[in-house]
């Protein structure tokens, strides 16, 4: 049944064709001129994609996991102090990360469905008087609550005191479908992944680095080898990887770029906008509320809907699996049976959403929530209706 219906999990997303079909190559000698004419153009469109003209795009096999730990043990040392919020499954693992890799980790605990709290990072960063901390991690998109946070507001923070710690965001879930601004926001490192807003399979960690990290790097005492920045970087800079690459990805990736650029990045950050927005009235529709505390903080690339009390999210998502064979996100860590999420990123269209509303309204009604049939999918419907225009003439 899989694979017949479009994917709602907040990734990895749905394949377009002409994806699918760039991926579909024969081998090629990674270190011929055929695939170094192909490559160093990805790397510098992607600065495009990050909102940098200084900052360098770097790409290893793996996935986002691997991205968080090519930015720590690039830049930091043993020891060494990081500021972090704590806010969803995804701040929670990276904090896990930073803990096991040997850092000093400073959390900030937020409720989860809150973000991250510019204020409270502000106040850490200048009672630091003797800088300390060597980095701020943020994350830009919390998949598991549907929460976005203000990156700028974070380096405001940092500003205002005049701290120098380097900057990483974690937008693996938001690069290419939520506006990020890498160079504005003096973002020292961003991480993002091919599966997401990218819409290529799982397998690369597609991060960009400043020239302050980069520097960093050259003197950063963590063990690294596979995701090390600077054998990586030389190797980019005569057009090749210091392995083998992963070539299909690659090929993906330049399909994947063409088409963002063919829609243009802010149409396709509207597009998000306008699907997340008939999914949020979808749900006030249902008459549940969401995981996200406020307005400000949705994120247009993930919803995280609250369950009524007395309902199991989880077995929600199951059977809307078993029996219709569509896959939404399930609640994570702090938030498991208590939510579901409808994944709105990557490539979709307003039809494919309304199929993902009516499918958990029948599953809804399968388990006797206290839905009425078609009332997610008509107040998606009069919104897409009343916005197709504005939005085709804004294209
Ligand atoms: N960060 C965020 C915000 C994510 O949503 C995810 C995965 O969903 C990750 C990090 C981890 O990325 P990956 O699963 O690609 O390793």
């Amino acid at each position: 049944m899989s694979g017949q219906n479009p994917v709602f999990i907040p990734g990895p997303t749905n394949i377009p064709d002409r994806i699918r079909h760039a991926m579909n190559v024969q081998t090629l000698d990674h270190r011929a001129p055929d695939f170094i004419d192909v490559f160093a153009p990805v790397l510098a469109d992607l600065r495009k994609v990050f909102k940098t003209t200084s900052g360098t795009p770097v790409l290893f096999a793996g996935s986002g996991t691997g991205g968080w730990e090519a930015a720590l043990t690039n830049t930091l040392s043993p020891g060494d102090k990081v500021l972090i919020a704590r806010f969803g499954m995804f701040s929670h693992r990276w904090i896990d990360m930073c803990e096991r890799l040997g850092l000093e980790v400073e959390v900030i605990e937020c409720e989860w469905g809150a973000g991250a709290p510019a204020d409270l990072y502000g106040e850490a960063l200048a009672s630091d008087t003797a800088h300390s901390i060597r980095a701020v991690l943020v994350t830009h998109n919390e998949t598991a609550t549907g929460v976005v946070s203000d990156i700028g507001a974070i380096r405001r923070a940092m500003d205002a005191c005049g701290h120098p710690a380097l900057l990483f965001a974690d937008a693996v879930s938001s690069l290419g479908s939520i506006d990020f601004r890498m160079e504005e926001w003096g973002v020292d490192i961003c991480v993002a992944g091919s599966q997401k807003g990218f819409m290529l399979s799982t397998g690369m960690a597609i991060i960009c680095v400043s020239a302050k990290a980069l520097a960093a790097a050259e003197t950063a005492g963590l063990p690294r080898c596979y995701f090390d920045i600077r054998e990586m970087t030389k190797a980019n800079a005569k057009g090749g990887f210091p392995y083998t690459p992963p070539l299909n990805l690659i090929m993906g990736l330049r399909e994947s770029l063409d088409m963002i650029f063919e829609e243009g990045l802010e149409n396709v950050f509207a597009r998000h906008a306008r699907l997340a927005e008939g999914v949020r009235k979808a749900a006030a529709a249902w008459g549940m509320e969401l995981c996200a505390h406020s307005p400000e903080l949705y994120s247009n690339s993930v919803t995280a809907v609250v369950v009524p009390e007395g309902f199991d999210a989880t077995r929600l998502i199951n059977h809307a699996y078993d029996t219709y064979g569509m896959s939404f996100g399930v609640g994570l860590g702090e938030v498991a049976g208590k939510v579901f999420r409808i994944g709105h990123l990557g490539s979709l269209t307003d039809a494919m959403v309304l199929s993902g509303l009516a499918t958990i309204e029948m599953a809804m009604k399968d388990l006797n929530y206290p839905i009425t049939l078609g009332s997610g999918v008509a107040a998606a419907q009069e919104h897409y209706r009343t916005t197709a225009n504005t939005a085709r003439a804004e294209a």
